[in-house]
């Protein structure tokens, strides 16, 4: 099977809402409806540093558009259109069959259609481009959030951190914790629907790709702000609880992986934000607050400072 054979057998299909999809030079994309304006974000993922090489091509072919559609979604964005770039070291056509179900899955559960990319051989790389729409002035972004504004977060943290220890061979789970954690690493759920109705209630947002205390320190950054965290009131993923504190404590603050959204609000928006974890049926949970001064403390019930170690960094992490 050549390159234009693998691209027609598994990537092609035909143009839905693109005026022109896949096959041409360019995509031609029609302009964003009135008074909205196009967000546009790529991620990459690497064999090695960011999947195992054993990964179930299924679950990557998800991963790769969940992690951008979670960037949408942080934005408050309503995903559009995307492109693939991928290179591949063989033509492995049931290892291509997989990872293509896996996409085009969320891709249609999320509305999102495919409308080109590349295809070339080499170390097993995804890389998607995601555009979505979003109203001009509605965006959720980093710098919005004020002082006294809440800090909430989305569903539970640290079962994917567990999960990448557990596979790197630096902790053993039991089967049944591992099945969990496993799950929330391989197939994360971007918080679409969440993203959206943010809009109407948070002042700033993002997600949780590289652990809650280091990504909201890019909402303190970009807002002039710091933020007090009430470790007690941090959501960690029920599972853990078998887990040391330590561990439990450090998977939920700085592991990686859970693409959940954290988001600021002022406090007068309680009572909606609750509403929407109910409508949702996903917990928003309240866990600190923005006040001035920089960088993000984790308080203990006692109010003493806790240690929370080091969020992920591709240049300087190991
Ligand atoms: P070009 O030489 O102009 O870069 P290519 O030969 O690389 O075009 O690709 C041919 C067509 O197939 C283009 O429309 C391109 O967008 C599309 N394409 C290539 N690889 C992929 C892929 N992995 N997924 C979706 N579309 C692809
Ligand atoms: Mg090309």
């Amino acid at each position: 099977m050549n390159e234009f054979g693998l691209i027609g057998a598994y990537f092609a299909r035909p143009a839905r809402k693109a005026l022109l999809g896949v096959g041409d030079d360019c995509a031609l994309l029609a302009s964003p409806p009135a008074g909205e304006v196009l967000a546009v974000s790529v991620d990459m993922l690497v064999e090695g540093r960011h999947f195992f090489a054993d990964v179930d091509p299924r679950a990557l072919g998800h991963k790769a558009l969940a992690v951008n559609l979670s960037d949408l979604a942080a934005m408050g964005a309503r995903p559009a259109w995307f492109t693939l770039a991928l290179a591949l070291p063989r033509v492995d056509e049931d290892w291509l069959a997989a990872f293509s179900s896996g996409l085009f899955a969320l891709a249609d559960a999320a509305g999102i259609e495919l409308v080109g990319g590349d295809t070339t051989r080499g170390p097993l790389t995804v890389s998607i481009q995601v555009a979505g729409h979003v109203p001009a002035d509605g965006a959720l972004r980093r710098a919005g959030a004020r002082a006294g504004d809440d800090v909430w977060v989305s569903g539970h943290l640290g079962a994917a951190a567990m999960a990448v220890r557990h596979r790197c061979g630096d902790i053993v789970l039991d089967d049944d914790v591992l099945a969990h954690c496993a799950g929330r690493l391989d197939w994360p759920v971007p918080r679409m629907l969440l993203g959206e109705r943010l809009r109407a209630h948070a002042s700033a947002a993002l997600d949780v790709s590289d652990g809650l205390v280091g990504d909201l320190t890019h909402i303190c950054t970009q807002s002039g702000l710091g933020a007090d965290l009430e470790w007690a009131r941090i959501p960690v993923d029920p599972v853990l609880r078998r887990c040391g504190e330590v561990e439990r404590r450090q998977a939920a603050l700085s592991g990686g992986d859970d693409y959940e959204l954290c988001f600021t609000a002022r406090p007068g928006e309680r009572q909606a934000i609750e509403a929407l974890s109910q409508l949702l049926a996903l917990p928003l949970t309240r866990i600190g607050v923005m006040r001035s001064g920089d960088g993000v403390a984790v308080r203990d019930t006692d109010g003493c400072r806790l240690e929370t170690g080091r969020s992920f960094d591709h240049f300087s992490s190991p």
